[in-house]
């Protein structure tokens, strides 16, 4: 009997999820499907009891619903809980199981596809949003050398600091305006600005040399990419994330890992 998923956000019809996850089954020969919902923004918990009872076995989650999922699953994993969000639910009886996948998404993309390991490196996370603390603990346990974190509103990455367990890795939280005599070799953009095409005010110095700049949002060049490509640095959108943080919840839900390749180079036909 084919399994059933689906992918639940509001607005949701841009989604990606469906095709990406559907490239995965016919890959792997995994009998599922997977649709794009649109949950009433006051009927999340509701929308999931309904998937439950009509026999769903998981969803993504996206926004604005991240938040509401980590609240409604009854076991966490590691990653949602530093997180404190998730973006995967798998439903077995009586367990909603939650996870987040997006940390992992972003440091398999980094470091697998566009061949950069961060250990030892000096990484700029710029925003202290939902995306950020997602991706935080898993860029921690890749043992860079150091991280900051800046955002526009500096008291948010302060907070995102103080999260922080891990007493290896020197973590700082700094306003734009104090980065004028910093240098890194990865800065990743995980705000939303590229949203609006508002451009970042960091200082052109902080790409070091060979330096990658990573945003998070994809389907068009944001003002971050540009001023990046600019100052001579290396350039990667997020698409590549969301199909690595895709491929970690298939991998959730079948235990069988799909290829990512051929999905990203497929997408970025499309
Ligand atoms: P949130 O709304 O939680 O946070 C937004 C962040 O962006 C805040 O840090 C905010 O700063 C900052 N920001 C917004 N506008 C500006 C601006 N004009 N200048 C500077 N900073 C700005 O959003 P999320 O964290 O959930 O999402 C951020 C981005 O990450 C989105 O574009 C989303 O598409 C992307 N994303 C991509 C994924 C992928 O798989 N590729 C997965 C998840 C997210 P302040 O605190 O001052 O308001």
């Amino acid at each position: 009997m084919t399994d059933k998923y689906a992918v639940l956000g509001n607005p949701i019809s841009h989604s990606k999820s469906p095709l990406i996850h559907r490239m995965f089954a016919e890959q792997t020969g995994q009998d599922i499907s997977y649709e794009a919902i649109e949950a009433p923004l006051d009927g999340f918990a509701a929308k999931i009891e309904e998937l439950r009872a009509k026999g769903y076995k998981g969803c993504n989650v996206t926004v604005p619903f991240k938040v509401e999922a980590f609240n409604l699953a009854n076991q966490l994993s590691q990653k949602s809980l530093e997180a404190e969000a998730v973006n995967t639910l798998k439903f077995e009886g009586d367990a909603i199981i939650g996870d987040n996948t997006d940390g992992a998404g972003l440091v398999r993309d980094i470091e697998q596809n566009l061949g950069i390991p961060l250990k030892g490196k000096r990484i700029l996370l710029i925003g202290a949003g939902g995306a950020a603390q997602g991706v935080l603990h898993p860029i921690l346990a890749t043992e860079p050398k150091q991280l900051v974190i800046s955002n526009r509103t500096p008291d948010k990455a302060l907070a995102l600091k103080k999260s922080v367990k891990n007493d290896v890795v020197s973590v700082e939280a700094v306003g734009f305006g104090e980065l004028d005599n910093a240098q890194f070799d990865v800065i990743i953009n995980a705000t939303s600005a590229g949203l609006t095409d508002s451009e970042i005010p960091i200082p052109s110095t902080i790409f070091a040399p060979g330096a990658l700049a990573y945003d998070m949002m994809y389907g068009r060049e944001t003002p971050f990419m540009a001023f990046a490509r600019q100052h001579g640095a290396r350039v990667a959108d997020g698409l590549g994330m969301l199909v690595e943080q895709a491929a970690e919840a298939f991998c959730l839900w079948r235990r069988v890992r799909p290829e990512t390749k051929p999905v990203r180079d497929r997408l970025r036909l499309s």
